[in-house]
């Protein structure tokens, strides 16, 4: 007997827990998220979060509250740069603005704001939706079965263990999965390339910023490579730093026996300040240990256990990819393990989780390593190295099925596999984007002479015409947006990826119930 029965466990809440969490939720599964801290991190961490994922997070009702609050903590649309020193000089601008030029494909724009400040956020809109979330709380151990899985979780404050059982369990536990360890899922990829830290400061260096918006500051100088990010009002902030000496023979084993005055060394090193005078007084706040690795696991699923965030894959923090992607992955999961749940769709469409997401978070994890061997490690050298694609290719161009594993979202043009795209619409006097009425059922998209397809009834499918019904579209942008004829139809996910592109509603049924992996009759 189980003393908990829940419909999934999540183990893990942090950034992507807590996003799984929060997603089921949405989707009308009460899920339980374990976490084995006290609280939501405490370490800023991950800090750009993609138009995607503001997507994600717009369809929750959360988009508007995480802009705010990202504003408060950075200025926003700086750019990503490199520098000698902060004092000194500029080596490169790899993106001037951080929203320049992708304002059009999204109603969402790129934010900086840091997970110690976003996962609060995560974690009330995810109580709110009936998530239940413990910390300080271990998963110990678990069995699966035909039918479920049986867990062990422990209160580390007072040693009381609980059984809980689920139908499914998501680990969100991190790139040292204890889970992923235990399923005997290995890890494939280039391994271990540095031993890094991310050390923690106060300064005031408002003066070394001399006016300028600089979200993510590279610095490349005979001392060290790393990355800055500092914080408004420019008194604090951290300095990454993944290897150290002659750019030819780099050290790359930072971590070990690092000492707080070498910290203050490798801080003034890339301030360009003298150590040991009044310059710019450095304080060390606290310092984290971590590897750059670029690795997927080999699965993401064994039975009803699923892998997700850094659990699944792990990539240098260079684009800042890790977080959104493990959160693009709680948003492919959630919709799928809530409509076979629901009953609605057969347990095959778990199947697709792994064929859909391993592949856009394997090209993932090769572009964080292109943009870490060109921006911080020349010395890795480039064979074997993925060419650099565009950010924008990588954020929202990711999709599934056969084929390519990303596009440039401004041509995917609603092909089936990709992510439905972003139109300007009026309803009700107030201006929407398509992406708005996508978030919890299968929607068809009908052209504004499609009106045929409003009869051909399918349980489990919201039909809307635009450019008709009440859905104005002004610049009569939507039929070549998403690749149709004015009489045709698009299907698209609950997570706003197309499903399925058409010209006749016979199609429909049959293609809409290989979707859910339904036996027809
Ligand atoms: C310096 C730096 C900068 C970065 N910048 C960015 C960025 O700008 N954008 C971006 O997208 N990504 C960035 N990343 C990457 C990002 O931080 C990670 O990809 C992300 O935090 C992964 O989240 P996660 O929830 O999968 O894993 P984690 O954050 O590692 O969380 C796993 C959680 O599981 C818990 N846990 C583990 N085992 C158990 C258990 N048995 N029982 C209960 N709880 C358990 C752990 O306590 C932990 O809190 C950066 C990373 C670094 C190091």
């Amino acid at each position: 007997m189980s003393d908990l029965e829940v419909p999934v466990l999540i183990v893990g809440g942090s950034l992507v827990g807590m996003s799984t969490a929060l997603l089921l939720g949405h989707h009308g599964i009460r899920a339980l998220a374990v976490e084995h801290h006290r609280g939501t991190a405490i370490h800023p961490r991950a800090a750009l979060i993609n138009q995607r994922t503001m997507e994600i997070f717009r369809s929750v009702g959360i988009e508007r509250m995480v802009r705010e609050k990202s504003g408060e903590q950075f200025d926003q649309d700086g750019a990503i740069m490199a520098v000698e020193t902060l004092a000194g000089k500029e080596l490169a601008w790899y993106i001037a603005n951080l929203n320049e030029g992708v304002r059009d494909v999204s109603p969402c724009t790129r934010v900086f704001i840091t997970q110690s400040v976003l996962e609060p956020l995560l974690q009330k809109r995810a109580a709110e939706l009936g998530a239940e979330l413990r910390f300080a709380t271990d998963m110990i151990s678990f069995e699966q079965d035909a039918d479920g899985v049986t867990a062990v979780i422990r209160d580390r404050e007072t040693g009381n263990t609980r059984t809980v059982r689920a139908r499914y369990m998501v680990a969100a536990d991190g790139s040292r999965s204890s889970i992923r360890e235990r399923l005997g899922i290995r890890m494939l990829g280039r391994g271990v390339f540095s031993n890094s830290v991310t050390i923690y400061f106060r300064a005031p260096v408002a003066p070394l910023m001399r006016g300028r918006n600089l979200s993510v500051i590279m610095v490349v100088n005979p001392t060290l490579r790393g990355f800055f990010r500092i914080e408004k009002p420019y008194e604090s902030g951290f300095l990454a730093v993944h290897t150290i000496g002659d750019p030819a023979h780099p050290e790359t084993n930072v971590s070990t026996g690092l000492t707080d005055e070498r910290c203050l060394e490798y801080v003034h090193a890339a301030l360009g300040t003298e150590p040991g005078t009044d310059e710019v007084p450095v304080k060390i706040e606290n310092v984290m240990h971590w590897q750059s690795t670029a690795d997927i696991a080999e699965r993401f699923r064994e039975g009803r256990v699923f892998l997700a965030g850094d659990a699944a894959h792990v990539m240098p923090p260079y684009g800042g990819f890790g977080g959104n992607t493990g959160i693009h992955d709680a948003d492919n999961i959630a919709w799928k393990l809530a409509l076979v749940l629901k009953g609605i769709a057969g347990p095959g469409l778990l199947s697709t989780y792994e064929s859909e997401r391993r592949p856009a978070s394997a090209f993932t994890v090769e572009q964080a390593y292109s943009r870490y061997v060109t921006r911080a490690a020349s010395y890795l050298g480039t064979s074997g190295m993925q060419p650099l694609e565009d950010d924008l290719n990588i954020e929202l161009g990711y999709c599934y099925g056969p084929g390519r594993a990303h596009e440039n979202p401004r041509e995917s043009k609603g092909r089936p596999g990709t992510r439905a795209p972003h139109v300007w619409l009026e309803r009700d006097g107030e201006r929407i984007s398509t992406l708005d009425l996508f978030g919890h059922n299968f929607v068809l998209l009908a052209g504004p002479e499609g009106r045929a397809w409003l009869d051909s009834a399918n349980a489990g499918v919201e039909m809307l015409r635009i450019g008709a019904d009440g859905i104005a579209d002004p610049e009569n942008a939507f039929p070549g947006a998403y690749g149709i004829t004015p009489s045709g139809a698009v299907l698209v996910r609950p997570d706003g990826f197309v499903a399925w592109r058409g010209e006749s509603a016979q199609d429909l049924t049959a293609a809409f119930a290989s979707l859910l992996c339904r036996e027809t009759n």
